[in-house]
């Protein structure tokens, strides 16, 4: 096969960027995954939070234009801006100033919000001692992430993007006249899990397919660092699982609520008529693990919760997982060229804030690949050169990360 272009990988980022590059005009799209219902995908195992509030501006970018495309179409994607409250202690009020100064100058609402505003607007937070204030997003909110990714596939398919499941990657290289993908063919769901619980005996061995074009995205999330080890040495990627679990709650009805992060940084939300929480625990090793331990929501999400409002006291688990955070080493994604390569290109890693980002990064890899610069966003910043020894102040953290 010889296409214009690959995308590898069809979760929320693979597939915003076939929207985009559809949306452009480019024909002779092909995304590939050995799993499109993306069962094991972050994509599938988010929390669905959207803001704006980032430290980065390229942050903030890249979620000002993904957040300016869900309003438009927020009836489809299921987008509420139910509002997301972020809680500071005692002692973090600078950096909670320093946040709320950043977002004056995009007219974006947000406001702070004193002890007794909270106990108004949110009655159930009802432990505050420890609270020196909170910053209130009213734009912001919780989105079907499900649903945005069928929107972007939906729109892409009109315009003749294809979508190949069941299809794994091996690797990918440029010959003389382009890009060209090594591939395999899994031959069932089992077969494609198995793949993403252990992608690396598959990823060691040629494909029995080679397909061309004229260039090629890796858009594979936390797998992408396997992809990428051929060409990069230190691919700079990390998969950590984050954990989750709905539960309900007795006598307390959240649904009119939006997002809530804690300063423990344990967030929740309402969730179909009940309660979806997540809390991330520090050195959690790397790997792909999808998981809940078992004193997770005992020993860690619950006493937090119940630390911050007595209404968090009766809860009853339901279900919980584990999905893959692709973390980098200041918490920013990549994007851009593959360096030493002039049709290989990525676009991962967004950590934490890949749905509520995903537009924003389609719209820049798009337009670097079709203009050959970024335009609309100045996305250069996250291209992985900044990693390289000496670039240090180049780098972009993002402490606002949970
Ligand atoms: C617990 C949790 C909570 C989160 N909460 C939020 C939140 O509130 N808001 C937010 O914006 N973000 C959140 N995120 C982050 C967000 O989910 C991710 O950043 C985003 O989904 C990443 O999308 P992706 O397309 O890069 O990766 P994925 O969705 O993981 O998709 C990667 C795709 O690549 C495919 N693939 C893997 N290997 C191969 C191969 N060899 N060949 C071809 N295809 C391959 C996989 O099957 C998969 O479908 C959260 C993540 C987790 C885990």
């Amino acid at each position: 096969m010889k296409a214009t272009g690959i995308i590898i990988g069809a979760g929320i980022i693979g597939s915003a960027i076939a929207y985009e590059l559809s949306r452009k005009g480019l024909t002779d799209l092909h995304v590939v995954d050995p799993d499109l219902e993306g069962t094991l995908s972050s994509t599938e195992r988010n929390a669905g939070g959207v803001r704006h509030l980032w430290e980065q501006p390229i942050n903030r970018e890249l979620a000002r234009h993904s957040i300016a495309l869900f309003e438009k179409i927020k009836t489809e994607i299921g987008f509420h801006q139910t509002g997301y409250l972020w809680l500071f202690g005692k002692g973090e009020e600078k950096s909670g100033e320093d946040m709320l100064a950043r977002t004056q100058s995009h007219q974006l609402n947000y406001e702070q919000l004193s002890i007794s505003e909270i106990k108004s607007k949110y009655p159930f937070i009802d432990k505050t001692d420890d609270l020196a204030f909170a910053i209130f997003g009213a734009r912001d909110g919780l989105i079907n992430s499900n649903s945005l990714k069928q929107y972007f596939r939906n729109e892409a398919k009109k315009r003749g993007v294809i979508f190949h499941d069941r299809h794994v990657v091996h690797g990918m290289k440029e010959t003389p006249h382009g890009a060209e993908i090594s591939l395999s063919t899994v031959t069932s769901d089992i077969a494609a899990e198995d793949h993403l619980k252990n992608p690396f005996p598959l990823l060691k061995k040629e494909g029995d397919l080679n397909w061309q074009a004229d260039f090629v995205i890796l858009a594979a999330g936390a797998w992408s660092r396997e992809l990428l080890l051929p060409h990069i040495k230190h691919p700079l990627i990390s998969p950590i699982r984050r954990q989750i679990v709905l539960f309900k709650a007795e006598n307390f009805d959240m649904n009119s609520y939006g997002m809530v992060v804690d300063t423990s940084r344990v967030y929740f939300h309402p969730e179909g008529g009940n309660i979806l929480a997540g809390l991330v625990l520090k050195n959690e090793a790397q790997g792909y693990r999808f998981d809940v331990d078992k004193d997770f929501f005992e020993s860690h999400l619950w006493p937090a919760l119940y630390e911050r409002s007595s209404s968090l006291e009766k809860l009853k688990p339901i279900t919980g997982w584990g999905g893959l955070y692709s973390y980098t080493p200041d918490t920013s994604g990549i994007l851009g060229k593959i360096p030493k390569t002039k049709s290989l290109y990525e676009c991962h890693s967004f950590t934490g804030r890949g749905v509520m980002q995903s537009y924003g990064a389609a719209i820049a890899i798009t337009e670097l690949i079709i203009n050959g610069r970024f335009e609309t966003l100045q996305a250069s910043c996250l291209s992985r050169k900044r990693f390289l020894a000496g670039n240090e102040s180049e780098l972009l953290p993002e402490g606002l990360h949970i």
